[in-house]
């Protein structure tokens, strides 16, 4: 188990004795000691306040300078061995003396700019080359964040020199490994407005040398009386292990189509209008144009790209208001009576009200799929909003009219074709109003949607033969392909 900490400041006996403690509370052996502050002439003293039987000690202390990183391990458990020393990094050979197993640790505490953390960088470069098969692991405080989500609070700019840390990484083919605890390892000490938070220290290992560690970040205790407490690192690498992949996107960990939509998407509420459009039995191009005029994205006279090709922007249907959703479904003079028309036959009060309240108001109201006059009342807004629709565009690009009885009359035949897919006894005789004269009760409506069934049948295939030699078909119902359509007279 490795453990570093940027103890600030080790000159002190009471932080002599909490980093005494912390080692042997993390069972750590071999540990980095950073931002130690003892001076040249101190440092086997304070190695010696640290009380660690069997433990040795090597520092990268310079004569002039305080020491920034003391190395101390258990010689019970390993062996190491310092190869290269600067004052940013201490390089280490580590030697498990029971798994005899080798590892090459580098602990860092970078400095405080970016020009001086240059060696560091060109140094990690160097170093990657040398490896060859052997396992590197670095941890320690290297002073930078990786990425803007790095930093909460302060200068949130992304400029040129923070890109000198992920390109050393990247070089080197070093990444940093998953941990537990915290995210920010330093913070400013302030609250509120100007509080800072930063992820600075790092454990890196090289990615394809199949060097497996945990790594935790937490704060130390001594700091329950100090603010911000100090955070410190401990690392157990585990390279009898192969690495694997894990998916984040999933809690098991398995990777799913279902699970990377989730993770990919933005989430929204749901859109209960989608009820009134997309149920069983709809015909998709009503349901499609019905869509589009929930969106508010039916080319009416007032968006932009058609005002800019038109003259006068007045509904086609009454030429007293211009033409807007709102105003086709249905304030229009004309639009109101088709729609009355339709809804009395339905049987059901629908209140007068604006577009939008209509839509939400239907939503909420008629959403389940099973219910006769749910479907019905589905029915008759998206085939009242389809046949409006297309008399507007008949008006605009064929010049062709046609008088609230006639277009009131359509939508009614289509309806009624549509409700034969209904296939359940039909409660109640107010819904078969919309039957015109013919069926009274739920055993006629069944006779009849037999009838048209198997009229429709014919009436189809006379269609299809009709059509080469102009034969005129009403109404043509298809039960086996759900689908249905209306054929105009020539
Ligand atoms: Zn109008």
């Amino acid at each position: 188990m490795l453990g570093s900490w940027n103890i600030r400041g080790l000159n002190g006996p009471n932080k002599q004795k909490v980093v005494h403690d912390w080692i042997l509370r993390n069972n750590l052996k071999i540990v980095g000691m950073l931002e130690t502050k003892v001076l040249h002439a101190n440092v086997e003293k304070v190695q010696r306040g640290l009380n660690l039987t069997g433990w040795n000690f090597f520092s990268n202390r310079t004569s002039g300078n305080t020491t920034r990183i003391i190395i101390g391990w258990d010689s019970t458990e390993c062996h190491v061995h310092c190869i290269h020393s600067a004052q940013q990094w201490m390089t280490c050979e580590v030697r498990n003396l029971k798994s005899n197993m080798r590892l090459t640790v580098i602990f860092v505490y970078g400095m405080n700019t970016p020009a001086d953390r240059q060696d560091l960088w060109a140094y990690l470069c160097r170093h990657s080359f040398g490896q060859g098969q052997r396992s590197w692991l670095l941890m320690g405080d290297f002073n930078v964040t990786l990425k803007a989500s790095d930093s909460k609070g302060g200068d949130v700019r992304w400029v040129g020199h923070k890109n000198d840390f992920g390109d050393c990484l990247l070089a080197a083919q070093l990444h940093s490994i998953s941990y537990s605890g915290l995210r920010y390892t330093w913070h400013n000490g302030q609250d509120h407005q100007t509080m800072i938070l930063k992820k600075l220290d790092w454990v890196l290992v090289e990615y394809y040398k199949g060097i497996m560690a945990s790594t935790a970040f937490h704060p130390h205790e001594m700091g329950t009386d100090r603010f911000p407490p100090p955070i410190s690192t401990a690392c157990k690498p585990q390279m009898d292990r192969e690495d694997t992949t894990k998916w984040k996107g999933h809690s098991k960990g398995r990777f799913s189509i279902a699970s990377t939509w989730n993770h990919i998407r933005k989430k929204k509420p749901l859109n209960i209008i989608a009820n009134l459009a997309w149920f069983p039995d709809h015909v998709l191009r009503i349901s499609f144009i019905f869509w589009l005029a929930t969106k508010g994205r039916l080319a009416t006279m007032d968006k932009p790209h058609v005002s800019n090709m038109i003259t006068s922007n007045l509904c086609v249907l009454c030429g007293e208001r211009p033409e807007t959703h709102a105003h086709l479904f249905f304030q229009c003079s004309y639009s109101s009576r088709v729609w009355n028309a339709i809804i009395s036959k339905v049987g059901i009060a629908i209140p007068p009200m604006r577009w939008d309240c209509l839509l939400q108001w239907a939503a909420s109201n008629f959403h389940h799929k099973g219910k006769f006059d749910h479907m019905m009342v589905r029915h008759a807004i998206t085939s009242s909003v389809y046949f409006l629709w297309q008399e507007r565009n008949a008006r605009v690009f064929n010049n062709k009219h046609k008088e609230v009885a006639t277009l009131s009359k359509e939508a009614m035949m289509q309806l009624r074709i549509l409700l034969l897919h209904y296939k359940k006894p039909i409660p109640g005789a107010s819904s078969f109003s919309l039957w015109a004269s013919s069926p009274r009760s739920s055993s006629e409506a069944v006779g009849l949607r037999k009838i048209t069934c198997w009229a429709g049948g014919f009436l189809r295939l006379v269609g299809l033969v009709g059509r080469s030699h102009k034969l005129v078909v009403h109404g043509d119902h298809n039960e086996k392909c759900g689908r249905t359509e209306m054929y105009k007279k020539d």
